[in-house]
């Protein structure tokens, strides 16, 4: 997707500040974190949002979790987190490619429903 921000950013065509990245994930932290720890993971192929995956897209999602888990741990969250994959009008996506935001620090995140 040529014009999708986060494409860019895998492509490293808008700067990031990257924290992993393997063959089907990329990850970095948000430009305007919430919270202490806020990184935003993303697959690497263009996914617009979780209400178009696919059951092709199993093994990408599960990775997203298992690494997220890894990070946040690594990042300054180890007593646990929060993931937030914000989906469609509803769920308020802002930008057009899935993205699984981990939310965390050394303090609790606060209510199911506050907005980030
Ligand atoms: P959402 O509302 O779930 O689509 O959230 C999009 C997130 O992307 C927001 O938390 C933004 O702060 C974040 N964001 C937007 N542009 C960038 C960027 N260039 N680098 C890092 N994070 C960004
Ligand atoms: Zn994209």
């Amino acid at each position: 997707m040529d014009s999708c921000l986060f494409c860019k950013i895998v492509r490293g065509e808008i700067p990031s500040r990257k924290v992993y990245e393997d063959d089907e994930i990329f990850v970095f932290h948000d430009i305007n974190p919430a919270r202490p720890v806020h990184l935003l993971v993303i697959p690497k192929k263009h996914i617009t949002s979780l209400a178009t995956s696919t059951e092709a897209d199993v093994p990408v999602l599960g990775r997203m979790l298992v690494v997220a888990n890894r990070l946040a741990t690594e990042q300054g969250s180890p007593d646990g987190f929060r993931v937030i994959i914000n989906t469609g009008r509803v769920g308020h996506q802002e930008v057009q490619h899935l993205h699984a935001h981990i939310v965390g620090g050394p303090d609790p995140v606060g209510p199911m429903l506050k907005q980030i």
